[in-house]
């Protein structure tokens, strides 16, 4: 027998079949799919408002491609003039305490009352592990249909600050196609929180009654940040204890210094479930913002931020060259084994990386 037709591998001349799929079909997918737009066509598409563009112009700051890092800059240089008219609420406090719910039931009201609000979160987890505590957003259900409303998960992958930039500027995007209210929500368990601040004009911690402030953790420290505090789920039997929490906060809080905004932190109880109060929190982020335009303190602490941001660029930018840098990449690995081995001691090991990467650069 011929060896060839022996062999299992040996392929039989086949019959040929008629396409199961519809080529024109799939052939028009690929081209919708593949569509590239220029930088004129991103920014006036975001200035137009057009959903469509925005995500993807937040894909592309997402992305970590070196071609899609010099486009994203461009449309946000671009669109940076169309920045900074939006009441910018940082939204913190630990899984379960009703983060979504909160601003589901307040993200309804305020569109209907004819705001435009972007959603966009900062999650410490998935910046480590790609994964999210705050999970998908798609739990806002009524708000994920509202043409007024656009909902964002919190980008993946990186550092915390990785993240952290990558949210800043996608929240510029937003206000430039128009947003006037943007929510940045994270979980209260640290880091992310002091991220978020540094990006927002009000910052609210949503809290428990009852729980104990162990379990709330942070406190102290995410506390002083905090322009508000709102003691959610005051509804049935659990109302009776989310005031009795209400006092006792604002007596702790006596013992804080006035914050730098000299608008007084308030405490307010709330039922995101029922709605209850819910006006009552919106009235005063609008009061702080009210006085905060007036004594001229948002435009310090934007400005205040901004230069902050701009170290934090200087960071990131330093810390990206170097890690890129050919000569560290290849050292890299041996320098961390004989670090992790105890046969270099770490300072020594970064100076001479640091000499090996000035000397190259
Ligand atoms: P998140 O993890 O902070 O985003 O919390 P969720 O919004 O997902 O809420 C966690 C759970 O608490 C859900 O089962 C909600 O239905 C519930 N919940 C949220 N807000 C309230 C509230 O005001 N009252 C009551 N009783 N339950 C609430």
């Amino acid at each position: 027998m011929d060896k060839k037709k022996k062999s299992a591998l040996h392929v039989n001349k086949g019959v040929e079949h008629p396409p199961s799929v519809n080529e024109n079909s799939i052939h028009r997918f690929k081209k919708i799919k593949r569509k590239k737009y220029t930088l004129d066509e991103y920014v006036e598409g975001i200035l137009n408002s057009s959903r469509v563009i925005l995500s993807k112009a937040i894909t592309l700051v997402e992305s970590n491609l070196p071609q899609d890092i010099e486009l994203s800059q461009q449309i946000i240089e671009k669109c940076l003039p169309h920045t900074g008219k939006s009441m910018r609420i940082g939204i913190t406090g630990v899984p379960g305490v009703g983060k979504s719910t909160f601003i589901e039931t307040l993200g309804m009201q305020l569109t209907a009352e004819g705001h435009k609000l972007a959603v966009l979160a900062i999650d410490p987890s998935s910046a480590k592990s790609g994964g999210s505590i705050l999970g998908d957003k798609t739990r806002m259900e009524q708000l994920s249909g509202n043409p007024a409303a656009f909902i964002r998960p919190s980008a993946s992958g990186g550092s915390l600050g990785g993240v952290a930039n990558k949210t800043r500027e996608s929240m510029l995007l937003c206000e430039a196609a128009g947003f006037d209210v943007i929510f940045i929500e994270t979980v209260g368990v640290g880091q992310s929180e002091v991220a978020v601040h540094s990006m927002v004009d009000f910052f609210l911690l949503l809290m428990l009654a009852g729980a104990g402030d162990e379990l709330q953790g942070m406190k102290r420290g995410i506390m002083e940040m905090a322009d508000a505090l709102v003691i959610n789920k005051a509804d049935g039997s659990n109302k009776e204890k989310a005031q009795h929490a209400q006092a006792q906060y604002a007596s702790a809080l006596h013992l804080f210094p006035m914050p730098a905004s000299e608008y007084p932190v308030k405490v307010q109880t709330c039922s995101a479930y029922t709605g209850d109060g819910i006006q009552d929190v919106w009235q005063n982020i609008q009061a702080y913002f009210k006085k905060v335009t007036q004594t001229g303190y948002l435009e310090y602490r934007r400005r205040k931020q901004a230069k902050n941001w701009m170290h934090q660029l200087v960071k990131t930018g330093l810390i990206e060259h170097f890690y890129e840098n050919s000569e560290i990449k290849q050292q890299l690995l041996v320098f961390e084994k004989n670090v992790l081995e105890g046969n270099a001691n770490p300072y020594k090991a970064a100076y001479e990386l640091l000499e090996k990467y000035f000397s190259k650069k």
